[in-house]
């Protein structure tokens, strides 16, 4: 029996010790039920026609609709020292920066946003024809300096946050996607040390085949002294179908080879860099 009440004992003094906890986010958690509230009343409200055209007779709202999903999941570093550092560049309403989820070097997963509400992630952004990326994305921050390896239980959890979203969500594998990816001229996380392979092998985000770095005879192309990647195809066009925005080549074209090709930097395609170009743009058509 006493052998039995020590570590009753101690379970419930550890239940007690951590209900105590201080929640430094408290305040912040308020401010944050205050917003989602006010959003509740306004989906709330009936919707009206707007001024400039006459309304119909009734108002009237369906009865068949559900909330709008995320499409697109938008991963980077944080360029910070700690994800306490973070937090609190979340939780400041002067930052003007957010994002739905930080996953620690020790894979501790802060959700901070719920998935059907815009975080502010992106900034000025493009993927494709989509030019307001926070409205249909996810944003998940990974907290590292931009020059260290990313540690292998923050990739664990990151694996699993991925999953349930493409679960939740159906989001296609090529639609996950780095900052640097759609804000090539701005933006460059995250870094080339990221393993999109180890990613992309789980279903997440785009890749090549191998055979084509090796196999000439598995290109059906020429690379041509006009510096195409395929018949009649330039870089700039390949770049443009896989979704980078290419207005400013050599940024886009430096953030494909950080993507895909990260064991060389710079804005030059080299014979290498070409093939995965044509085999990636084949696979986008
Ligand atoms: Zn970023």
């Amino acid at each position: 029996m006493q052998r039995l009440a020590t570590p009753l004992v101690l379970l419930v003094l550890s239940a007690t010790i951590a209900s105590c906890v201080k929640n430094p986010y408290a305040a912040t958690n308020r401010f944050y039920k205050q917003q989602a509230r006010d959003f509740t009343r306004s989906l709330q409200t009936m919707p009206a026609a707007p001024d400039s055209v006459p309304a119909g007779r009734y108002s009237v709202g369906t009865t068949n609709f559900n909330l709008r999903k995320p499409n697109y999941v938008i991963i980077h570093h944080t360029a910070q020292h700690s994800v306490d550092e973070t937090l609190k560049t979340f939780t400041l309403p002067r930052s003007q920066v957010s994002a739905h989820y930080v996953i620690g070097r020790d894979g501790q997963t802060y959700h901070m946003l719920n998935d059907y509400l815009r975080a502010w992630h992106g900034g000025v952004a493009r993927w494709g024809n989509v030019t307001d990326v926070n409205s249909c994305s996810i944003g998940i921050e990974l907290d590292n300096d931009g020059t260290e390896p990313f540690a292998e239980a923050q990739i664990t959890s990151l694996l699993r946050v991925l999953s349930s979203l493409k679960r939740a969500y159906n989001i296609p594998a090529a639609n996950f996607i780095g900052h640097g990816d759609i804000a090539p001229t701005r933006k460059n996380d995250p870094s080339a040390l990221f393993p999109w392979p180890k990613l992309a092998e789980r279903g997440f985000g785009l890749w090549y085949d191998a055979a084509v770095l090796t196999d000439t005879t598995a290109a059906p192309f020429a690379l041509d002294s006009l510096g195409g990647v395929g018949p009649g195809i330039t870089p700039r066009e390949a770049l443009r179908i896989i979704g980078y925005d290419t207005r400013d080549l050599p940024a886009a074209v430096s953030a494909f080879k950080r993507h895909f090709a990260s064991a060389e930097s710079g804005t030059e395609l080299t014979e290498q860099d070409r093939r995965i170009l044509f085999n990636l743009y084949r696979k986008c058509l």
